[in-house]
């Protein structure tokens, strides 16, 4: 199932199913169904949602945005230098455990919704990532039960302002990641039933049309399982929390000459199976 969430003229934001004939509006169906889909995945609703989705009288949305399937994730949380290949073109050690940092709410924008590049950055860089959106309320998830905890799965740009992520003291990589607009996600939370083996999907990025990431899923250091397990040990996982799992190579700062998001510009993150992210450069 392939769950969104939209927005029309004069109504609130709400969740649908993405079909083949188009957006069903769950809340037109049965208005007593949780408003949002982090609601939905925290009430154990998905299998109410597929039965009112798959209905013969299905009612279909029109004139409609998609917003990022969950536009407001209580936490958004990225690992660095997750593919080998990525970590060995930044010029930095393969990572020993995860390395861990987080995005802000503010940062999270849907498909289609312009890129803002601050103008006090001249270093915006775009990486593909797969993102896996946590289903259930979880602490110290043993690492063989870790999947249980994943509603599933969508595609995230996890943009980054290189300057402020990689030259501030401390080695604090937060500020380079969180600037608003900074977590493109979307178009739509693919449930884990669709996603047999999130760890063998090919992910790209393109940049106006030009291939910049090509690479698997497979290739991945931490796979979700392990960030699962490692992460809730730290932090109690909940209904919508997304993990951006890091970004294979190809990323700009670390191509000769480097190449960095200008205005304009159009990212299209593309992941097997999951479908394609798309959003566009604007000066801030
Ligand atoms: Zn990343």
């Amino acid at each position: 199932m392939r769950l969104v969430t939209f927005e029309s003229k004069n109504a609130e934001p709400r969740p649908g199913v993405m079909t083949g004939e188009g957006i069903v509006d769950l809340c037109e169906l049965n208005p007593s169904l949780p408003r949002g889909i982090r609601e939905i995945l925290a009430a154990n609703a998905l299998g109410r949602v597929a039965e009112l989705a798959s209905g013969p009288s299905a009612a279909r949305a029109e004139n409609i945005r998609l917003l990022s399937p969950i536009p407001q994730p209580s936490k958004v949380i990225g690992v660095g230098l997750n593919y080998r290949n990525h970590a060995i073109e930044s010029g930095m050690a393969i990572p020993a455990e995860p390395i861990v940092f987080t995005k802000f709410a503010t940062s999270v924008i849907g498909p289609e919704m312009p890129i803002r590049l601050p103008e006090i950055s001249e270093e915006v860089d775009f990486e593909a990532e797969l993102a896996v959106v946590i289903g259930r309320r979880g602490r110290n998830v043993a690492q063989g039960d870790a999947m249980n905890y994943v509603a599933g799965y969508t595609l995230a740009n996890d943009v980054s302002a290189r300057d402020w992520q990689l030259k501030k003291p401390g080695g604090q990589w937060i500020l380079g990641k969180t600037f608003d607009t900074f977590c493109p996600l979307g178009p739509a939370l693919v449930t884990s039933d669709e996603v047999p083996d999130p760890h063998n999907l090919r992910i790209q990025l393109r940049l106006n049309g030009e291939t910049m990431q090509d690479s698997t899923t497979s290739e991945l250091i931490f796979r979700v399982d392990q960030l699962i397990a490692y992460l809730s040990q730290i932090f109690t996982l909940e209904p919508g929390d997304v993990i951006l799992t890091g970004t294979p190579p190809g990323v700009g700062f670390a191509r000769k000459p480097p190449v960095f998001l200008r205005p304009g510009d159009v990212c299209e993150v593309e992941i097997e199976g999951l479908g394609i992210l798309r959003n566009m450069c604007l000066r801030d």
